[in-house]
């Protein structure tokens, strides 16, 4: 019999969480004593004086998670909207706000239409599940993001994925996936976090209109201020208006509080109202942060002033850190992977650079793959150039002081290993 008492699973907890911690994969949570943004007070490790640091790795990409228009609005909402809706949507929990945010985002994204959710994760948990059945098949990248992974068990159809960005390949299983079955949906990730590299979306949708194929991809960490206007990785590539459902979120650049949404065909938003499991089982968004995602929008909606600040300021530090002799991945995202390949290494680095004001995390094998550790900054525009200067110095500080500056990735692995 392998009936166990229930304390013995709680000491088998335990015991996974000292192996975490043993292992150095134990995630310590840093406790910020301000508001998000370029400067920030944080206290780290627990315990230890609070100390102002310069944050580079928020997805606060365009400075407005605490826009004082922002904040405005989201007071004035909460005066005349009230705290909460104490109800899903289709109940009584839509306000006026909802729908106008509803609109404002459709206009943005340049679809047909748009439904909110309570964050991406939700809206990638409710989007397949919705749409496909046994009968149809998801073809996704094999590094989308977990939410997705997540909503893609939720739903019966056939699974098929392709290598990362391998355009060949997923051609490959479009062809497989068209023998056996009805519709087909190709699953990307506008940007992938960790490495900053940007789905070809032209090439998407032109495998997608070959094979009769749907597209979707989540823009998380794009909407705001990829493509010209910031409207996301369907701008940037030029397919507007060509793109079946895109998820993304309101938690990152576009305000930074939370909410989520599809905006897609008709077809697929009118499925999802009626069929959305976490749209119909879960609290509307909060009357503030649908007033907030209005005003973000319409800031973003009458310059581009932010996009671009974003788009200058990534530039001047790819550009300098690679002058300075860094390995880093190739690319236009505000996403910068600074390469150590040496997970010890790059905790280390994090660390001094910590001390020298400069907040960033260094990330390791399971995260990413083991011996490409790496240092990942994420640009803002609300960093100044003092604030990207102030990180360049020190970054270069610290190169010097672990001896990898122009070194090429095997000098690196040669001298710290894997
Ligand atoms: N999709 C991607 C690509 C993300 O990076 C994230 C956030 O980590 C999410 C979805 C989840 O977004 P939200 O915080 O709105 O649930």
């Amino acid at each position: 019999k392998n009936n166990r008492e229930k304390k013995d699973y709680f000491e088998f907890l335990a015991n996974e969480i000292q192996t975490m911690r043993d292992s150095g994969l134990f995630k310590e949570e840093r406790t910020i004593y301000s508001p998000q943004a370029a400067d920030i007070v944080v206290e780290y490790p627990a315990g230890s004086p609070q100390k102002k640091v310069v944050n580079f790795c928020a997805n606060n990409y365009l400075g407005l998670s605490s826009h004082p228009a922002v904040i405005e609005a989201a007071h004035k909402a909460l005066d005349s909207r009230g705290y909460g809706m104490s109800s899903v949507r289709f109940i009584c929990g839509t306000q006026d706000l909802h729908k106008e945010l509803e609109d404002k985002i459709t206009e943005f994204m340049g679809t047909e239409d748009t439904i909110l959710f309570a964050s991406c994760l939700d809206a990638n948990a409710a989007l397949f599940e919705a749409v496909l059945t046994q009968e149809d098949a998801t073809i996704a990248d094999r590094l989308v993001h977990a939410s997705i992974v997540d909503g893609i068990r939720l739903c019966k159809a056939q699974q098929f994925n392709y290598k990362h960005l391998d355009m060949k390949h997923l051609e490959k299983k479009l062809i497989e996936a068209s023998e056996t079955c009805r519709h087909k949906m190709i699953i990307t990730d506008g940007a992938f976090s960790m490495d900053g590299d940007v789905t070809p979306m032209d090439e998407i949708v032109a495998l997608g209109e070959k094979y009769d194929a749907m597209v979707m991809f989540d823009d998380a960490h794009c909407t705001g201020f990829i493509g010209k206007r910031g409207r996301g990785t369907h701008e940037h590539f030029n397919v507007m208006g060509k793109i079946d459902a895109i998820t993304s979120t309101l938690g990152k650049a576009m305000g930074g509080a939370s909410g989520g949404f599809v905006a897609g065909r008709k077809e697929i938003v009118e499925i999802l109202r009626q069929r959305g499991r976490p749209y119909l089982f879960s609290n509307a968004v909060p009357p503030m942060i649908a007033a907030g995602g209005i005003k973000v929008l319409e800031l973003l909606s009458e310059t581009t002033d932010l996009r671009d600040k974003l788009e200058a300021n990534t530039k001047y530090f790819r550009e300098k850190m690679a002058e300075n002799g860094f390995g880093i991945r190739e690319g236009f995202h505000p996403i910068v992977p600074i390469m150590l390949y040496n997970a010890k290494l790059a905790q280390d680095f994090a660390r001094d650079l910590y001390d020298e004001g400069i907040y960033v995390i260094g990330f390791f094998f399971p995260v990413v793959a083991k011996g490409l550790a790496r240092i990942r900054v994420q640009l803002s525009a609300g960093h100044e150039m003092e604030h990207i200067d102030k990180a360049i110095a020190a970054f270069t500080k610290i190169g010097k002081k672990y001896d990898i500056l122009g070194k090429t990735k095997d000098e690196i692995i040669e001298k710290y290993g894997l």
